[in-house]
């Protein structure tokens, strides 16, 4: 045997196996990388960023083109408020049910005990944007300023407006329709494309993030990561397979193997904004939901959904009063709960957002600033845990809204074939 055939014949393998295997080969073998390189497997960061580059690229223009085409494919109108309260309510509970059992694991293991962190008190609050301003700036003045700085809500807001009137003008939006149809199929195309790069490219990401950060910075600070890690992961098996199993009956294994190239991406980009083309892809090719469910649900989600972030909240406000040796009150739990759950909504799908919103909680719960920084040197790793449990939440929204309006295939949901 040559060299060459047996160097390719893994390779082969390798090839041969479903896309989000071979996102998780790559995943896992990024991780590796970054722990035998370390900072070195920063050179390959041009590889990641380029990766991470093509789907942004996606980002705008198919959200807007499959929200279109997704609402002009729902001519009824009482369907589409009734996916919207349906949707927001299922967000509202899965946040809730996120925040608590943040708090409850932080309460249980304890990780700030012991750490006699003293406050001094001279940090001051980022100012966070007031609910009257958030409201009026939905609205875009400028639809093209929307785009051009990729405004998720504004262009979510335009692109509701454009469809409901499209389907306001009957047949003459006829042609409206089928170009925003052609447009979204081109788009969900490209996505593809983009995907068959995507074990590389999580493989280069995940590698440059875990050889940036080396055990000196994790170890002190162990403690929390896990804590906030095990939380997440019993959120998402919990709750999120609990809601699948008992309230669809549908097989949470399934959902898991169908989104897990969304959560891989999500994990190493750190962004659920980044990762909606392929949560996109992967609720209508391997989950089965319509095209008008996935395209409504998973940019509102990406952008007001944010389990792992109020999850993330809930631990670290416990940890930074453990830390620094307060006693919550009654009136603080509820302040950290009510402000969590805001700042959750508030956040931008975008990596480290979650931390400057920690800063908000914080202060409305009187606990010193300070928390921020100790927190800022691990918080990407963080971030990598929490966005993969927004982008899963998100998924599963959207399966559960899918399958109770009769908009979910359950042959492509139930089939063991997911790309
Ligand atoms: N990075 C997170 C996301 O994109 C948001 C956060 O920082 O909490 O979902």
């Amino acid at each position: 045997m040559t060299q060459s055939t047996t160097l390719s014949a893994p390779l082969r393998l390798l090839v041969r196996l479903p896309l989000w295997q071979q996102i998780l080969i790559g995943l896992a073998l990024g991780v590796a990388a970054g722990m035998a390189f370390g900072a070195d497997a920063q050179l390959l960061a041009p590889i990641g960023t380029l990766f991470l580059n093509a789907i942004k690229m996606l980002i705008v223009p198919l959200v807007f083109v499959s929200l279109v085409a997704g609402i002009t494919s729902m001519q009824d109108s009482a369907k589409l408020g009734r996916i919207s309260l349906k949707t927001i309510a299922i967000y509202l509970v899965t946040t809730a049910f996120a925040v608590s059992i943040g708090l409850l694991f932080g309460a249980l293991f304890s990780p700030g005990e012991g750490m006699n962190m003293v406050a001094s008190g001279n940090e001051q609050a980022k100012q966070a944007p007031s609910l009257v301003s958030i409201l009026v700036g939905l609205v875009p003045a400028n639809p093209v300023t929307a785009f051009a700085e990729g405004n998720i809500l504004q262009i979510i807001v335009f692109a509701i407006a454009l469809g409901v009137s499209i389907n306001l003008i009957g047949e003459r939006g006829a042609p409206a329709v089928r170009l925003f149809d052609a447009l979204a199929e081109t788009f969900y195309k490209l996505t593809d494309l983009v995907m068959r790069v995507a074990p590389i490219g999580v493989f280069a990401l995940t590698a440059g993030v875990v050889g940036s950060h080396g055990a000196e910075v994790l170890l002190p600070l162990a403690g929390v990561i896990g804590v906030i890690y095990l939380a997440s992961i019993a959120h998402v098996l919990l709750v999120y397979g609990g809601l699948l199993g008992l309230l669809a009956r549908l097989n949470p294994l399934r959902f898991f193997q169908g989104i897990a190239p969304a959560l891989a991406v999500a994990f190493s980009t750190s962004s659920s904004s980044g990762t909606l083309p392929v949560s996109i892809e992967c609720a209508r090719k391997n989950l089965g939901v319509s095209e008008g469910v996935a395209g409504f649900v998973l940019p509102v989600g990406a952008t007001i959904n944010m389990d792992g972030t109020a999850i993330y909240q809930g631990v670290l406000a416990l940890f930074i009063a453990q830390a620094f040796g307060i006693d919550l009150s009654a009136g603080q739990y509820a302040m950290i709960i009510l402000t969590a759950t805001l700042a959750s909504i508030g956040t931008a799908g975008i990596p480290g957002a979650g931390l400057i919103m920690l800063g908000l909680v914080l202060t409305a719960a009187g606990l010193p600033l300070e928390g921020v920084a100790l927190i800022a040197g691990i918080d990407r790793i963080l971030d990598m845990a929490r966005t993969t449990v927004n982008v899963a939440g998100d998924l599963m929204t959207t399966t559960l809204v899918g399958r109770s309006e009769q908009e979910l295939d359950r042959a492509i949901y139930d089939s063991s074939n997911k790309e």
